[in-house]
């Protein structure tokens, strides 16, 4: 089984109580990709600039990810920049430039139209809902966004919401999107606007699903230093997706285990800048920090 992820692509200047990267690696269609491909065959649809040093992503595809997808668009590449303090949770977002996203349509070929999974990484909502139309009918569609679109592109996130499967969001976009306080009550909410899972990620708190088979909740990796959370969820989300098409049905257990394999990939991108802890990353460490989580979990009935 594979996956198509259609999201951003970027070139990020980060900084966080442990030093500051500029222009490095990032976007959350990259972060998503280094994670998924642990575990499934992976197509990426993104849009990059001129400028974008296309050899420093030579990695995903010596990890098999279909880079076919990706188009060169004449301008500069989409660019961020954000900082983090305090308990690291949360971005401040200092700037956001679209550049060629601006006038980015995704362009999926006849390959892509038949995978049977796919993945609407944090882009415009519109846009998200342009890939959902020119699939076919796929297993299982997860999605993720945004405080800028939940702010700027309300309606229009609405109505893509209401075409996904498994919904990704952060607890502050949970209650902003919802508008109730109570995290039970917002899922409750969010889950009427037409996703039938929703992974709420709570950071170093760990995360929640909520699904037809209850709530299943499981804590982060308590991890001494936190150098960059950025790509957090995107790595969560490439762990949880990835696990799930590798399986190509969807139970309780298999949901569990996403989660779990979600909070490993988390795990491990936050331990160093950019994707550099990603691109190194092997999937024998994947397996003992799994093997980690059950341990951190166990208790006697
Ligand atoms: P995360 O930390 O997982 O929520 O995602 C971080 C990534 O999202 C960064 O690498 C950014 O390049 C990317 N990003 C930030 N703002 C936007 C936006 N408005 N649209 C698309 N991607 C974004």
């Amino acid at each position: 089984m594979s996956i198509v992820v259609v999201g951003s692509i970027a070139l990020d200047s980060v900084k966080t109580p442990y030093g500051e990267k500029k222009e490095a690696l990032g976007g959350s269609a990259l972060y998503f990709s280094s994670a998924a491909s642990f575990f499934t065959k992976v197509s990426l649809v993104g849009v990059i600039g001129q400028d974008f040093p296309r050899g420093d992503i030579a990695f995903l595809a010596r990890r098999g990810v279909d880079l076919s997808g990706l188009e060169t668009a004449k301008g500069q590449t989409f660019r961020w920049s954000g900082s983090y303090q305090g308990d690291m949770n949360q971005a401040q977002t200092h700037d956001t430039r679209l550049n060629v996203f601006e006038q980015f349509h995704p362009k999926l070929g006849p390959a892509h139209r038949k995978i049977p999974h796919v993945f609407l990484a944090n882009i415009h909502p519109s846009l998200q809902r342009e890939v959902i139309a020119e699939m076919g009918t796929p297993k299982a569609i997860g999605c993720d966004t945004m405080n800028f679109w939940i702010t700027s592109a309300r309606s229009e996130l609405l109505k893509t919401i209401r075409l996904v499967d498994i919904m990704f969001l952060n607890d502050a976009e949970v209650r902003q999107l919802s508008g109730e306080t109570n995290l039970v009550r917002a899922a409750a909410a969010i889950r009427r606007m037409g996703p039938k899972v929703l992974v709420i990620k709570k950071g170093e708190h760990g995360a929640m699903l909520f699904s037809k088979y209850g709530v299943f909740a499981i804590p982060a990796l308590p991890l001494e230093k936190v150098f960059d959370p950025t790509g957090a969820g995107d790595s969560f989300a490439g762990g949880f997706m990835g696990y799930l098409a590798s399986q190509g049905r969807i139970s309780d257990a298999i949901l569990r285990r996403a989660m779990v394999y979600g909070s490993v990939m988390a795990s491990f991108n936050v331990e160093k800048f950019s994707l550099d802890r990603l691109k190194t990353l092997k999937k024998s460490e994947i397996t003992a920090r799994y093997k980690q989580f059950k341990e951190l979990t166990r208790f006697e009935a």
